[in-house]
């Protein structure tokens, strides 16, 4: 039987009640494992259960979709050990969950975590909204396998190095086919020979062999624009015979967005894997009316052409991206410094000012074009600014000011595009193939983490689910929102051990507050964590409790198996 919410806890190796701020500290954990003659594992009672961490009295949400109960968790070795009516044994260290919901730690199935990680292990904005595991590889590009200073050589090794960094969360990776392409042909727009794809195919076979969970695509980024569908069929394959997902930055996310969903279901169809589409919206004012059309094709390509497909898409109304991505893939070709030598060409200049100057319009003008972040030290002034406003305030035109700023920052320019619209995400959230994601990053408010003005989905994500649109909008209700930031994702990319809570699993754990978890982070304020997360735990380690990181982090590379 569950444990009424009207009793207090009973302590059996406490005799006072649990304050939620004692259970961190080691002399707690220490003196009440004396109290009980309990020095360690190894002196455990005979017949008694002894945890790790005891989750007590919560609301447990266990990220299948059903219902909370309440319950306690009891976690041993990293692992769940037991749900259920655990007041009564001991544990080395507790966390009071009274009136609190428990639910498996959130899976980010999309994150771009990998930028930064290595740079800040404690990946702060991720643990604070109760992540406990990113997927990394995005968008076609992923840290392995590569040749240059910022690739692993191969998958195996970026693994080694995450473990050996032991981050604070986990760390799955899908194999970027960007990166794949660009180990073997470089930056040029041209098909791969025959030769070339098969040694492109060997790397992503490689990859998923030393436990890449899934393959990633990102087709409005050179140089993975320059993949045709063959190419991909071809390199999908691996996937299809291991049943791993392909997901897909599609080629077009406007204009032509119907003709890339097309192209990600031939993918799926021709590899025969399961499809993915990354951050599925339906950009810029004139699109707004497709969504329709495209729940139809989605559900055509499940129902007739029996493809298994599933989308996410972040809880924010702009996309982030380069300000490159203005100007198209073709005008890349080459990389920065070919497209920089474009940009200034009389001739070509002209027409990527025609191309970019349309986009633009398309998505309602330049003060819907915010900038993120730029390479260039002198330009930091333009971070957080919308262009049209900034490039008056300068006495500039725009689209100089925009070029101004990529020829500074050689390329390196970040920008927010405010494109999308809220019925359109009410409605992909409340679809039964959604799933949450970020796209964002691992940042945080002080540290090597702190860069630019980011986009506050890297902050807020998870918590906005929650909050707005389980809380407020009560678009999903509370059980089916932790199934989408849970055990949905964990099943789309095969961690089998993760998104659940229940005995067997590994002890990823999240305990929020559902009246009050929010995200803080603001367009024009990103730096903001987000709150009504108590207490994380990744791999049975707290991780964060009542505000602090705890004394380890705890997270690993997750290979798929
Ligand atoms: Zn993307």
């Amino acid at each position: 039987m569950a444990p009424s919410r009207k009793q207090p806890l009973a302590a059996s190796d406490a005799s006072a009640p649990l304050s939620r701020r004692t259970v961190l500290t080691a002399g707690l954990a220490a003196a009440s494992a004396g109290a009980l003659g309990c020095a360690g594992r190894e002196k455990r009672p005979a017949g008694g259960e002894h945890f790790d961490v005891l989750v007590q009295g919560g609301t447990v949400y266990d990220g299948t979709g059903a219902p909370g109960v309440l319950a306690d968790v009891g976690i041993v070795d990293g692992r769940v050990a037991a749900v259920g009516a655990l007041a009564g044994a001991a544990a080395r260290e507790r966390i009071d969950a009274r009136g609190l919901a428990v639910a498996p730690g959130f899976i980010d199935l999309h994150s771009h975590a990998d930028g930064t990680l290595f740079d800040d292990p404690n990946a702060e904005s991720v643990l604070r909204q109760g992540v406990t595991t990113v997927v990394v590889g995005q968008d076609g590009s992923s840290r392995a396998p590569g040749n240059s200073e910022r690739h692993f050589q191969r998958m195996g090794a970026f693994f080694d190095a995450v473990d050996a960094l032991s981050p604070a969360v986990n760390v799955a990776s899908t194999v970027g086919l960007g990166t794949v392409r660009e180990t073997i042909i470089g930056m040029e727009n041209r098909p791969a020979t025959p030769e070339e794809l098969a040694r492109m195919v060997a790397l992503v076979e490689a990859s998923l062999a030393e436990g890449a969970c899934g393959a990633s695509s990102g087709l409005e980024y050179v140089p993975g624009a320059f993949a045709s569908l063959d190419e991909l069929v071809a390199l999908c394959r691996p996937l299809g015979a291991r049943g791993l997902t392909y997901a897909t930055h599609m080629r077009n996310e406007d204009e032509k967005l119907l003709e890339a969903i097309d192209e990600a279901i031939a993918v799926a169809r021709g590899a025969g894997c399961p499809l993915h589409l990354s951050h599925l919206k339906t950009q810029g004012p004139k699109n707004w009316g497709k969504l329709d059309q495209v729940f139809a094709r989605l559900q055509r390509a499940r129902t007739e052409e029996r493809v298994d497909l599933s989308f996410d898409r972040y809880p924010y109304i702009a996309y982030q991206t380069t300000l490159a991505n203005l100007f198209p893939a073709w005008s890349r070709d080459g990389g920065a410094d070919a497209f920089l030598e474009r940009l200034v060409d009389p001739v070509t200049g002209e027409r990527l000012r025609a191309e970019a100057l349309a986009k633009v319009e398309s998505i309602g003008g330049w003060d819907n074009v915010m900038v993120s972040a730029v390479a260039h030290a002198g330009d930091r002034a333009a971070e957080g600014q919308r262009l049209g406003s900034y490039a008056a305030a300068l006495g500039v035109s725009p689209y100089e000011t925009a070029v101004g700023l990529l020829k500074r920052s050689r390329g390196d320019v970040g920008m927010v595009g405010f494109a999308m619209n809220e019925d359109n995400l009410t409605r992909l959230v409340a679809h039964p193939l959604w799933m949450a994601a970020s796209d964002g990053s691992a940042v945080a408010l002080d540290g090597p983490a702190r860069r630019g003005h980011p986009h506050p989905r890297s902050l807020g994500t998870f918590p906005r689910v929650l909050g707005l649109y389980v809380r407020e909008k009560k678009v999903l209700t509370l059980e089916q929102a932790v199934h989408k930031l849970s055990g949905y994702p964990a099943s789309r990319m095969r961690l089998k051990d993760r998104g659940q809570l229940k005995a067997g699993m590994a002890a990823d754990v999240v305990v929020f507050d559902p009246a009050t978890v929010a995200d803080q982070a603001t367009y024009t304020q990103p730096f903001a964590y987000a709150t009504g997360v108590l207490a994380v735990l990744v791999n049975g380690a707290v991780a964060l409790h009542e505000g602090e990181r705890g004394p380890r982090r705890a997270g690993r590379a997750l290979r798929a198996t």
